[in-house]
């Protein structure tokens, strides 16, 4: 079996986690501040805030923001369900800009569902692909809006003149299965110094000193075996994620034209995509449906998944949600319908990459 995902830890990992254990010290401490210095000089801004997962990284992103009852949120509805739940676990309301061919928020979408009750914009960075950020800040910036960026699964993505996470508040997973996975953990990268002090003081139940509380806060650490983990698979992520581009490239070269499959869109100018998931589309004429084709994938004994099989808000706990506003985005509902990922993971060999090729192309031949 090909797996979709493989974990595999630099060597350096055993002896620093090794450290962490024999120091006593497991909780937030020194390691985890060199994970922050490092990721944020990785993503060229000023600060980088560890916490304990991608969707409290959201959380406290939205909480720093103050937003009110009635508050709206624009996101994307192609995403993974921790987005909405960060919107309405903030207690604000969650609309949907739909997307493009990228899978990403189309920005003209966004400006028109901003109204007087928008509050901040929250594009997605799907699949490791960023968003059109540019000109999602020309749209903050002409409402007076903060950018949220989700780029859980972009670590490391160049977007024009900046990187991922620059453009406003950037919030990260660690997730297990993430291009840089800790298990669990997350990171909120800002270039403005106000914010990241809020965000500081918030992750550590609003104490600025010991019990001097400035804010109803919250637990968000994340442990120093967690950046452990981490830091030599930062180290590395440069080199990770253009194997992962060069494996997306073969893989494309070998399936572009295969009937019934499309091939992940070629990059804007100046924009990387990281290829968490190398994403197809099966399309309505291919011999097999969408389902069948993972299935006889998987079958083949090549890793297949669908990520994700409906709009985020597609499931009746948030259609009949108070703070769910269902919008109109037919363009999510057929990616809903026609995605398929497949492996594409920094560890795959050519003679792998060749039998993930000839796999898919035996299948859509029916
Ligand atoms: C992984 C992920 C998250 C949440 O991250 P966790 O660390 O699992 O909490 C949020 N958004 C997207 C798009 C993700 O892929």
């Amino acid at each position: 079996m090909i797996p979709l995902t493989k974990v595999q830890l630099p060597a350096e990992v055993e002896p620093l986690v090794l450290g962490v254990l024999r120091s006593g010290q497991l909780a937030q401490g020194e390691l985890v501040a060199t994970l922050e210095r490092e990721f944020a000089a990785l993503h060229d801004v000023a600060h980088a805030i560890a916490v304990n997962n991608g969707t409290t990284a959201l959380i406290a992103a939205l909480e720093v923001l103050d937003l009110q009852p009635g508050d709206e949120v624009i996101t994307s509805p192609f995403t993974f369900v921790a987005t909405l739940n960060a919107i309405l676990q903030a207690g604000a309301t969650a609309r949907f800009a739909d997307i493009g061919d990228d899978f990403n928020v189309v920005p003209d979408a966004v400006s028109g569902l901003v109204g007087e009750r928008t509050r901040a914009l929250l594009p997605v960075d799907l699949y490791g692909y960023p968003c059109d950020l540019d000109a999602l800040a020309g749209i903050a910036t002409a409402h007076g809006l903060p950018i949220v960026e989700d780029a859980a699964q972009a670590v490391g993505a160049i977007c024009g003149s900046r990187h991922v996470g620059g453009f406003g508040i950037g919030c990260f997973s660690m997730y297990a299965t993430k291009n840089l996975a800790t298990g669990e953990g997350g990171m909120i990268t800002t270039d403005d110094d106000a914010l990241a002090d809020r965000l500081r003081v918030l992750r550590n139940q609003g104490m600025r000193q010991r019990y001097q509380y400035e804010m109803a806060g919250n637990n968000y650490r994340l442990t120093d075996l967690a950046a452990a983990v981490g830091l030599p698979q930062l180290r590395e992520l440069p080199a990770t994620n253009e194997r992962r581009q060069a494996n997306a490239a073969k893989l494309s070269a070998n399936l572009r034209g295969v009937d019934g499959l499309v091939v992940p869109p070629d990059p804007s100018p100046g924009r990387t995509h990281v290829f968490h998931q190398y994403t197809v589309r099966i399309t309505d004429d291919a011999p097999v449906s969408r389902d069948e084709f993972v299935e006889r994938v998987v079958g083949r004994g090549v890793g297949c998944g669908v990520y994700y099989p409906r709009a985020v808000f597609d499931y009746d706990c948030y259609r009949d949600h108070q703070r769910v506003v269902v919008d109109d985005v037919p363009a999510a509902h057929r990616a809903a319908r026609e995605v398929a990922s497949l492996p594409v993971h920094q560890f795959l060999t050519d003679g792998e990459l060749d039998e993930i090729s000839s796999v898919v192309t035996a299948v859509l031949r029916g």
